[in-house]
């Protein structure tokens, strides 16, 4: 125990020591959102402060704009995966707050490491990930196809919302693209030739929202209208529409996203159009939040002053999904969501707002810290890596 408090000032201090250049990082990012898959800037900054940092960087592994990078290579030493999102959303920037995730997964990494060299008899072997396109496309899912994750023994990310919750419960989702193709007309001269595609879309929708009524309140179905048309005066032949489909559970999501397919059917049907449904991107898994790790990660968090009140309800009400999903179901992890200054939800531009602003450094530093003294207690005590091992196994 006495080696666990001792550091625990090692981790305090480095993230204290550190916090401008963490700081700069998180700045860099949200000065500079890119969408998924095209994180290139963010991946070379990442992965060029590693470097200096002496972790031993493997950049565009196994994708173009992801990274794994590594510290330590004791036997025996438990491997610990700290997770690092940077992508951002289209028009509205760092929405989501991934430039404090990768900013909070770098200062747990720094932590780890400064503890690392202050002690032998700490036996920890770092892996940090550099993981893109969590908000489309699934850069986990197609990260953990690759097998990069196999080699780390539990995973820890934490993501920025207006409240703190240290088990979310956060949903499977399907993306479903659907495409219904008809026929142009002169939409005024000769409308009776045509086959409106956009008719067959807005059907879909009106099948889907009374779908709503019969749902569970934990499933979520919504959609954007990709492509409706080109001008009033052509009767459109082509439409698109792109459906995420949510539920507690992927088979739940499976089973709702049948019903959903069925709308889209009827949409065509009704309006003479026909359809075809894609999945373009990778399932995502609901979250399993390892008890042990959380239980330790909630600990520390509480002893920086951090308040977990209410934390059920909150979980209730903030419902949304994530490639970390298919991360936890695969090795023993967490994924708390640690509260920043705001009253805006996540996805909009008062929450970019927020997660740029300088007030919300110390709970982004509240959570590097205590991510990095979960990897440490678990490093320290054999027994607590058992019983994180057991629960996991528990499915
Ligand atoms: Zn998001
Ligand atoms: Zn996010």
């Amino acid at each position: 125990m006495a080696l666990v408090e001792t550091l625990k000032k090692v981790v305090d201090k480095t993230i204290e020591n550190r916090k401008n250049d963490l700081n700069d990082i998180s700045q860099e990012i949200w000065k500079n959102p890119e969408l998924s898959f095209n994180e290139v800037k963010a991946h070379e900054c990442l992965t060029n402060f590693l470097e200096k940092e002496g972790f031993t960087v493997s950049r565009k592994t196994p994708l173009e704009t992801s990274f794994v990078a590594k510290y330590g290579d004791c036997t025996g030493g438990i491997k610990v995966g700290v997770i690092c999102e940077y992508d951002a959303l289209p028009k509205i920037g760092h929405a989501c707050g991934h430039n404090l995730i990768a900013e909070a997964g770098i200062g747990a990494a720094l932590a780890l490491k400064a503890a690392m060299d202050s002690s032998k008899d700490l036996k920890i072997n770092l892996i940090v990930y550099g993981t893109p396109a969590e908000e489309g496309g699934g850069g986990k899912c197609l990260m953990l196809e690759k097998g990069v994750f196999d080699e780390a023994d539990i995973c820890m990310m934490s993501h920025p919302t207006p409240v703190e919750i240290s088990t979310p419960i956060w949903l499977a989702r399907i993306q479903l693209d659907i495409v219904f193709h008809g026929k142009t007309a002169h939409a005024a001269a000769a409308p009776w030739e045509g086959i409106n595609a956009l008719d067959a879309a807005v059907a879909c929708y009106n099948n889907v929202s009374m779908l709503r009524q019969q749902m569970k309140p934990t499933n979520r179905i919504h959609c954007t209208i990709v492509d409706g048309g080109e001008r009033p005066n052509i009767i459109p032949e082509r439409a698109e529409m792109c459906y995420y489909v949510r539920s507690l559970s992927l088979k739940d999501a499976e089973e709702l996203s049948e019903r959903v397919r069925a709308c889209a059917h009827g949409g065509a049907q009704s309006t003479g159009c026909t359809v075809d449904i894609k999945e373009p991107a990778p399932r995502y898994d609901a979250v399993r939040t390892n008890p042990t790790m959380i239980g330790l990660y909630k600990k520390h968090a509480q002893s920086y002053g951090i308040s977990f009140e209410g934390e059920d309800e909150y979980a209730q009400k903030l419902l949304a999904s994530t490639d970390m999903g298919n991360v936890s179901q695969h090795r023993p992890s967490i994924h708390p969501c640690f509260k920043i200054e705001t009253t805006a939800a996540n996805h909009t531009h008062a929450f970019t707002d927020a997660t740029g602003s300088q007030d919300n450094q110390p709970p982004t530093l509240s959570s590097a810290k205590s991510m990095a003294m979960t990897a440490i207690e678990l490093a320290c005590d054999p027994k607590l890596m058992i019983k994180v091992k057991e629960e996991f196994e528990k499915k």
